[in-house]
């Protein structure tokens, strides 16, 4: 781990110090804006029956995509939330996209705050955020940027850290592609656990309802969540999401949020004391040694690249052969298929080892 995440990862707060949660998974719940008084509260009151959900969420200040399209009520919401604080056991949060939004949102008593996709991307905006944080002492809520690059979300926490902020954690809401699929953004799963494995100590909440884009998807998303050791949920709910002003085709209604938390199956992170940790360590060293077995055969071809390599030299013949680089290919995505593999996953494996037996041969 580099040195500044080293103390950064050191530095975080336990999330105990700003949440109280005895269930996994713990939940942010509330609609996608805040829209009027009435819609807030009563989303609230339904909520507060859940002993899984903590934190009430409301937009206040909507980015949109398009103009002309509901941008949110504003600081009038930030009212709202404050009756939402009296009225239920829930705490608050909403976005802050600039540092105007931080002070009305300090000044008027919002627990926690969250940086949304569109703001992680742009290091101006993250910046001018963290330093109108300066001082505060608020839990910030990262989401991932829209595109799906680590950097801008590291660089989102560690400015957010460096205006002394120590009450952080992330939020994955799956990236933007041009690619059709049947979710709205993709979760690329890999980059989360990266995160996780350069700061361990940051808790990750996972946001089925951006990445799904549609209500159908936000069990199968939590549960993956949940099998990843993902233990935070953030879910937009609405009291009547078919008539939302954003995102409506994403929220469900309370009470299905309720039963859908009740069906999800919780793991645990430790493996030590388990009954079963031995069988896992047993397993773990026979993966290990695959592992291993696998890098000696991964030298051992680099050692014949070579070879070839000299002989194409010595012989005037060029480093790329692309009708035998097809035909690997295919071979292999054809032997895949009858060993179970994943075609697609074999593809991108002999992509990196052709890439860099190339370049053994330049
Ligand atoms: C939201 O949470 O309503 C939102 C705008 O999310 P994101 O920043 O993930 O798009
Ligand atoms: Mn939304």
């Amino acid at each position: 781990m580099p040195e500044n995440l080293k103390k950064l990862n050191q530095d975080i707060a336990d999330i105990s110090t700003w949440l109280k949660f005895d269930k996994i998974p713990w939940v942010i719940a509330g609609p996608c804006s805040a829209e009027t008084e009435e819609q807030v509260l009563s989303t609230a009151r339904e909520l507060m029956k859940s002993a899984h959900v903590k934190v009430f969420r409301a937009g206040l200040w909507k980015p949109r995509t398009r103009p002309n399209t509901f941008e949110g009520v504003g600081k009038a919401g930030l009212e709202w939330l404050k009756t939402v604080k009296t009225e239920t056991p829930l705490l608050t949060t909403t976005e802050v996209a600039s540092a105007r939004h931080v002070e009305l949102c300090l000044e008027n008593d919002v627990d926690i705050l969250w940086i949304g996709a569109r703001t992680t991307v742009n290091p101006f905006l993250v910046q001018e955020i963290a330093d109108a944080l300066r001082g505060a002492d608020i839990p910030v809520l990262v989401k991932n940027p829209i595109n799906a690059e680590l950097g801008l979300w590291l660089g989102a926490i560690e400015r957010l850290y460096d205006s002394g902020i120590r009450k952080l954690a992330a939020i994955h809401r799956g990236f933007s592609t041009y690619m059709e699929m049947e979710y709205r953004n993709r979760p690329d799963w890999q980059i989360p656990i990266e995160l996780k494995r350069l700061i361990p100590n940051l808790p990750l909440i996972c946001d089925p309802s951006h990445i799904g884009g549609s209500r159908q998807f936000i069990e199968p998303i939590s549960q993956t969540a949940l099998d990843l050791g993902i233990s935070g949920l953030m879910i937009e709910t609405h009291i009547d999401p078919d008539r939302a002003l954003s995102d409506s085709k994403q929220q469900i209604k309370p009470d299905v949020l309720i039963s859908l938390l009740e069906r999800l199956r919780a793991r645990s992170a430790a493996i030590a004391g388990k009954p079963v940790a031995g069988k896992i360590g047993r397993l773990r060293a026979q993966i290990g040694h695959v592992d291993r077995q696998i890098m000696q055969d991964l030298a051992e071809r680099m050692r014949w690249v070579e070879q070839i390599g000299k002989l194409k030299q010595q012989h005037g013949i060029a480093v790329l052969q692309i009708n035998q680089w097809e035909n690997i290919l295919e071979d292999h995505m054809a032997r895949a298929e009858q060993l179970g593999l994943d075609a697609e996953f074999v593809k991108a494996v002999f992509e990196l080892i052709h890439a860099q037996a190339v370049k053994r041969q330049l």
